[in-house]
């Protein structure tokens, strides 16, 4: 169980993120939550709806109130998984064809977690086929609409769990982010997206994209229901050698802390090649910041610029690895009569998507003798760099400040070329590549289009970002906005 605190207990804290009816009936909310699903069906956001899972979890949460028994953080609160999340006994697809009848036979540990804290999961969200790219146009389900205009992408990978967020079907959701599809769908759907530092969330049960980058996060419209959903998966576990022994702070009782003389490095380099009207946005919300008792400092990170082409050689090199699993036998696809060769051959070429192929084949080409060192390590070497670089500004600085993206979200099929498209995570792989967190929190709308603050912060202090976005929150009003 996780403990929050004599001092802040679940209902202040309910009470704070503006949840007013909780946990007054579980059973009704799921209700309400299905309906808006039904409503919002065109927006695509979820693979899998698992009403009858929803409902007797809420009926339980029900019991359990009536008898008076203790109950977990989360409950009464509805929850969206990505559907690269194991769920035992829920489908979970990766949005691949690869994976459309898989049925894990166990949870994810973050799964185990927000069950025992009393969390209602209603479905698992639609994503970029196994978190390959940044608009959820990938998914072998179509894409997800953006919630703002429909029109338009909602940003990815995580892009159904950020939908089901902004429309209002869930409270809570969890992504995952492994160069910004926490961050990205966040800021195209005006809500709050936090990708932790590697090794505070456990890892075992989310299906790998590149392992040395991947993080599970927290997604919800308001830093606190954040704040909660962080608290509860994070810490370590033995299955996920990854993670550190660290203790998790009490991360509600730092976020109420006195924000006063924080220091942010607004990074010179993240707003070039950025739109302008972005850019005014983001400067708009830096000005917030800066009246209500930040500094607010302009910082040079001359190497952030060969963050991308370093991540996506890192991203395609482990991801080839990873996908070699899916081979038709040990996961994925129908059996196929003939030669084993034959049917990995035909079940790899017919279930995988083109972008995931595209990478497995240029992973395999960096990783391979006699290019392994023009490409891989030189790759490695740029990721220290840019370490260095990051770890050098916040010794002088808590939090560090970009856009989240460099554009407003596109027209569905407008960028055709991939290349156009991995140019979207400018602002947003460096953070992986050095492990870091970072949030992003609505920064405004342009015209109808929502924009995104993204804040970098050192490893393992994500009460600061959350400090900051809580404090901006309270100034701007953004959970209020929609
Ligand atoms: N857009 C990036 C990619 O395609 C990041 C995706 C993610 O974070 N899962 O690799």
């Amino acid at each position: 169980m996780v403990c929050i605190g004599s001092s802040m207990e679940l209902n202040s804290i309910l009470e704070r993120a503006e949840f007013k009816e909780l946990p007054s009936d579980p059973v009704e909310r799921v209700y309400r939550a299905l309906e808006k699903i039904e409503k919002n069906r065109d927006l695509n956001a979820f693979v899998t709806v698992d009403a009858e899972g929803a409902i007797k979890k809420a009926e339980e949460i029900k019991r359990k109130i009536t008898r008076g028994e203790k109950l977990g953080v989360l409950a009464g609160l509805i929850l969206a998984v990505k559907d690269n999340i194991s769920t035992r006994g829920l489908r979970t697809t990766c949005s691949s064809k690869m994976l459309e009848n898989y049925i894990p036979v166990y949870d994810a540990t973050v799964i185990e977690k927000v069950k025992a804290e009393d969390a209602i999961i209603i479905g698992k969200t639609n994503m970029d086929e196994f978190a390959m790219g940044s608009s959820t146009e990938t998914s072998f389900f179509g894409p997800t609409r953006n919630f703002f205009d429909h029109s338009r992408v909602a940003g990815g990978s995580s892009g159904g769990s950020a939908v089901a967020v902004a429309c209002d079907a869930v409270d809570i959701a969890l992504g995952s982010d492994t160069g910004g599809s926490i961050r990205n769908p966040a800021a195209f759907n005006s809500i709050v997206g936090l990708k932790p530092t590697y090794g505070r969330v456990s890892r075992y049960g989310l299906i790998a994209y590149a392992s040395s980058l991947d993080q599970i996060g927290p997604m919800a419209k308001n830093t606190l229901l954040t704040t909660l959903l962080l608290q509860v998966i994070a810490g370590r576990d033995l299955r996920d050698s990854t993670t550190l022994n660290k203790p998790v702070p009490n991360y509600i009782e730092e976020v109420l802390k006195e924000k006063d003389g924080i220091r942010i490095g607004v990074i010179k380099e993240g707003f070039e090649n950025v739109d302008e009207k972005v850019s005014r946005k983001v400067y708009d919300a830096l000005d917030i910041l800066q009246k209500i008792g930040c500094v607010i400092e302009e910082v040079s990170m001359p190497f952030m610029k060969y963050a991308l082409p370093a991540y996506y050689i890192i991203a395609m090199a482990e991801c080839s690895s990873n996908l070699a699993r899916f081979d038709g036998i040990r996961y994925g696809g129908k059996p196929v009569k003939g030669k084993w060769e034959e049917q990995l051959v035909k079940i790899r070429t017919e279930c995988f998507g083109e972008e995931v192929k595209r990478r497995i084949f240029l992973g395999t080409f960096v990783l391979s003798a006699g290019y392994k060192e023009d490409f891989y390590i030189k790759a490695c070497r740029v990721r220290r760099k840019i370490h260095d670089e990051f770890k050098f500004l916040l010794k002088s600085y808590n939090a560090l400040a970009t856009p989240t993206m460099p554009v407003l979200p596109w027209k569905i099929g407008e960028l055709l070329s991939p290349l156009e498209i991995y140019m979207m995570d400018i602002e947003t792989v460096a953070v992986n590549l050095a492990g870091l967190p970072a949030i992003s929190i609505p920064a405004g709308f342009i015209g109808s289009l929502p924009v995104g603050l993204q804040l970098i912060g050192d490893h393992f202090d994500e009460a600061t970002l959350l400090r900051i976005s809580y404090a901006y929150e309270n100034e701007s009003g953004f959970n209020k906005w929609f």
